[in-house]
């Protein structure tokens, strides 16, 4: 069976005639002799307000609720674009996260999926050409609505079409594919025709928000073909790819920024076995992201600083969390600065070309940018600065790494 899988995003689904275009595209997929199951997000803009709404519910919120509410805004555009297709003479029907099943574990709001039946749909496609899948959602084993988290359409969509060994994956979005980087603040940035799925892992996972982090993760393990393509404008997109050899080599291929950082110092720790375990086992155990770390030796053994990054997000509850332990860890001062970015290069050039680094810090430094955090990957190197500083910190190392042109 020739087989697609083709994801819509929220502005793509935005309203009825947006849908009504889609289902002509889809038509002409049809046309081509494939079946084709297509994931969709809610139209844009309405899981924020389904949070909104469930909130005002209850202090505590209970998170099993909150699924059902929120997964409510796929159910909707499932059913609007199978009920366009149908107009269009399309054999097409809407299915919900548990009735193909999809099958996830049941940590609630940010839910992995754990396995996909086929069978529903494979007898569904002796009759029929299309599936209209409602992205987001899953089925746990207690028989409740799961979510995947923000954006996970892309990884319902990514699972879906490992699980049928569909021939590629399409994501469709408001953007005609990854650029070097965010265009909005970067005029020069460049769409890539090409980008290997390590890169593009870096690049999610560091803040670039084209793909769900996770669905690139899955595409990688699972080798799905993967493009990102715009609804709007008909253009090649972007592949996401195996590295090939003769891939074109450029040191970077894009860079990414999160604004969702802060940093946190703790200082006069006492300089003792333990003391990190301590401290970032308690963060742990609140699911709290610790991402970037540094620690000072110490001078004369007895007290180092620790400094290290968490999402903004999670500021209240680490400081509550750090602050419970501090009798047991003895450290001095707890020091926080939210006014922070990161900053990101990536490229899978680094692993065989030296001076990246270099080059880096060297542009940073001319323009009297300081560094506070760094980290490095294989293929990364991640800079915490000012928030004051980022653009233009973005802007010349675009410029100095030669994506302008
Ligand atoms: N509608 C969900 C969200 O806004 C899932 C998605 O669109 O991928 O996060
Ligand atoms: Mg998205």
């Amino acid at each position: 069976m020739k087989l697609v899988v083709l994801k819509f995003g929220g502005t793509s689904v935005a309203d009825v005639p947006q849908i009504k275009k889609i289902a002509l595209k889809v038509k002409e997929v049809v046309n081509q002799g494939y079946k084709v199951i297509i994931v969709v997000s809610a139209m844009s803009g309405v899981t924020n307000n389904l949070i909104d709404l469930v909130k005002t519910t209850s202090e505590s919120l209970s998170y099993p609720e909150y699924d059902v509410v929120l997964s409510t805004g796929e159910q909707v555009t499932s059913a609007l674009l199978a009920s366009a297709l149908n107009n269009i003479n399309i054999k097409a029907r809407s299915w919900l996260g548990w009735q193909v099943p999809i099958i996830s574990d049941k940590s609630h709001a940010k839910a992995l999926i754990e396995e996909i039946k086929t069978d529903n749909l494979l007898e569904f496609f002796k009759k029929n050409q299309v599936a209209v899948i409602s992205g987001f959602q899953g089925i746990s084993n207690e028989n409740r609505i799961t979510t995947l988290g923000r954006g996970g359409s892309d990884t319902s969509a990514v699972a879906i079409a490992a699980a049928f060994s569909a021939e590629r994956c399409d994501i469709y979005t408001d953007v005609d594919g990854v650029y070097t980087t965010d265009p909005r603040i970067v005029k020069s940035a460049k769409k890539l025709n090409l980008i290997t799925y390590e890169e593009m892992l870096e690049l999610a996972s560091q803040g670039a928000k084209v793909l769900q982090t996770r669905s690139v993760a899955l595409a990688m393990k699972y080798n799905v073909k993967l493009r990102v393509l715009s609804s709007f404008e008909d253009l090649p997109g972007t592949s996401i790819i195996k590295e090939e050899k003769n891939m074109e080599k450029t040191e970077i291929s894009g860079i990414a920024h999160s604004l969702n950082e802060a940093k946190i110092t703790l200082s006069g720790v006492p300089d003792q076995p333990g003391q990190a375990a301590e401290i970032f086992g308690a963060l742990a155990k609140h699911s709290i992201n610790v991402d970037m770390i540094v620690q000072s030796s110490s001078i004369n053994q007895e007290a180092t600083d620790i400094t290290f990054t968490i999402p903004e997000t999670d500021m209240i509850i680490a400081e509550s969390t750090i602050k419970k332990i501090q009798k047991k860890i003895c450290f001095k001062k707890f020091i926080t600065d939210t006014n922070v970015v990161k900053i990101s290069v990536v490229g899978n050039g680094m692993r065989t070309q030296s001076g990246i680094a270099k080059t880096m810090f060297e542009t940073l430094a001319n323009n009297q940018i300081n560094i506070h955090v760094i980290s490095t990957s294989e293929i990364k190197i991640s800079v915490l600065i000012s928030s004051d500083y980022y653009e233009l910190a973005m802007r010349s190392l675009h410029s100095a790494f030669g994506l302008d042109v």
